[in-house]
């Protein structure tokens, strides 16, 4: 029976306590004399009393302001505008710590509110923030409803396909004489949703952490990639692991006990290539790939590569220096200049760390994200150091980790980035996410824009 595809989210609190975004200072001699205007003021209401002035319930606990809850403060400012004489807010240096230069605290923020529960996370007051910027930041969705309807997003009264092929498809269907179909059969993997899970660094992969990931992956129907060493050590044996593989990996693969759906290459190299193919002929090829030109590309292509998987840094950079989002349009760009843009696969790691930067990548064309650092910020992973480089880079997973646990806040973080592509989605009007590919006309970029409004004006650089 059909079934509409919904991925199960449900609550999994932080097992590590966020710290707050604010530090809220009270000079309890201060805090005592207005309690004591206040009892007379209201009358002895010790509720009313010891709750104020903070509506949001920072100074509502046992012993009221005393002991501040500064977890509830959303830095609205009213007690210190409105007692300046003995209240402070500032903000957390603990919370500044979260993250690194690029995963900021106010992404691992966003993105721990939707692994806790898989919800939206939604200002009320309105973005307050700059309306441009470098990286991601320098690129816009266009959302005018002038030109085209806007469709029911998450509410599902219209439905918004979120499904991927990923595989080789042939350009045009050839026929004999007799009306049979002449080509090569077609191999692709349709995924309801446009996310894998990429391999996690090589230091944190644990029984744990291998299990909580298949688990996810399966109870949302997507794939992960896994090293082939991981997959035998810890026992993987399931069709969604796609096992990752470098020349020497010859007597593992012949050993896997199950026919993996997808098989990735760490690297070029043309011998390994063809000796996947004899022995998987069933089997896709994606080529993982953490540098090269475009002229690369297209010898790859004719070699018969037809999934490719870009793998910047976690900062989002190519070795020349290309952020993520330019890398992909480069990419996207070389395979329509070699004529193959729809027989191809286009997947990408590496930068992607918020729910709109997947809408984003995949309008500069990806067909399809291998989600990293996020899942292990779901999982309240803490950065060591700064986190750029995959080889190199350290996290430290919770202790108390578990794996029902971990497996629900990923299914979270799937749940909500997949809600908020639909939003997107349905706001541009588009009914699938295979047409969302290389639709560069839904998007706007700063640079262009200035260039147009300011080239040939005096300090315009
Ligand atoms: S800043 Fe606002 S939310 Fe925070 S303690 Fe003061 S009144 Fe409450």
């Amino acid at each position: 029976m059909y079934q509409r595809y919904h991925i199960e989210t449900g609550s999994a609190p932080d097992i590590v306590p966020a710290p707050g975004r604010f530090r809220v200072k009270v000079k309890k001699i201060g805090l005592a004399g207005l309690i004591l205007k206040e009892i007379v003021h209201y009358r002895g209401n010790w509720t009313v009393v010891l709750s104020r002035p903070c509506m949001y319930g920072v100074f509502s606990g046992p012993v009221g302001g005393f002991a501040p809850r500064e977890h509830l403060c959303v830095g609205c400012l009213r007690c210190t505008t409105q007692y300046p004489e003995f209240v402070q807010v500032s903000p957390n240096p603990e919370r500044l710590r979260q993250g690194d230069s690029f995963f900021s605290p106010d992404y691992v923020d966003a993105l721990y509110y939707e692994a806790r529960n898989g919800k939206i996370p939604v200002r009320g007051a309105g973005y307050r923030g700059p309306f441009g910027g470098v990286g991601w930041d320098g690129m816009w969705t266009d959302m005018s409803e002038i030109v085209r309807p806007t469709r029911d997003g998450i509410h599902g009264r219209e439905f918004i396909s979120t499904a991927v092929d990923i595989g080789s498809k042939p350009a045009f269907l050839a026929f004999d004489d007799q009306g049979r179909p002449t080509n090569d059969p077609v191999r692709t993997i349709s995924l309801p949703l446009p996310m894998l899970l990429d391999s996690p660094p090589a230091s944190l992969l644990s029984q744990k952490l291998v299990e909580t990931m298949r688990r996810a992956a399966e109870e949302t129907e997507t794939l992960l990639i896994l090293p082939i060493q991981a997959i035998q050590q810890f026992g993987v044996s399931s069709r969604v692991a796609v096992p990752l593989v470098k020349p020497g990996d010859e007597a593992r693969l012949d050993r896997l006990s199950f026919a993996p759906a997808m098989i990735e290459l760490d690297g070029w190299h043309q011998q390994f290539y063809e000796r996947v193919r004899k022995r998987l002929p069933e089997g896709s090829i994606s080529l993982r790939l953490a540098a090269g030109s475009s002229e690369e590309l297209a010898n790859y292509v004719r070699a018969g590569v037809r999934i490719f998987h870009v793998t910047p840094n976690y900062h989002g950079r190519w070795p020349d220096g290309r952020f993520v989002l330019d890398l992909i349009r480069d990419t996207h760009r070389a395979f329509l200049d070699l004529g193959c843009r729809d027989e191809v696969t286009l997947l990408g790691s590496g930068g992607i760390i918020l729910a709109e930067h997947v809408a984003k990548s995949i309008i500069c064309g990806l067909d399809a994200v291998a989600l990293d650092t996020p899942v292990l910020v779901a999982l309240q992973a803490e950065f060591l150091g700064e986190c750029v480089d995959r080889a190199t880079s350290q996290f430290r997973l919770p202790t108390a980790l578990t794996v029902p646990w971990a497996a629900q806040r990923v299914k979270n973080l799937l749940g909500s980035w997949r809600d908020q592509l639909l939003e997107i989605m349905g706001a541009m009007g588009i009914r699938e996410v295979r047409r969302l590919r290389g639709e560069i006309g839904r998007a706007m970029f700063q640079k262009d824009l200035e260039r147009e409004a300011f080239a040939g004006i005096e300090g315009y650089v």
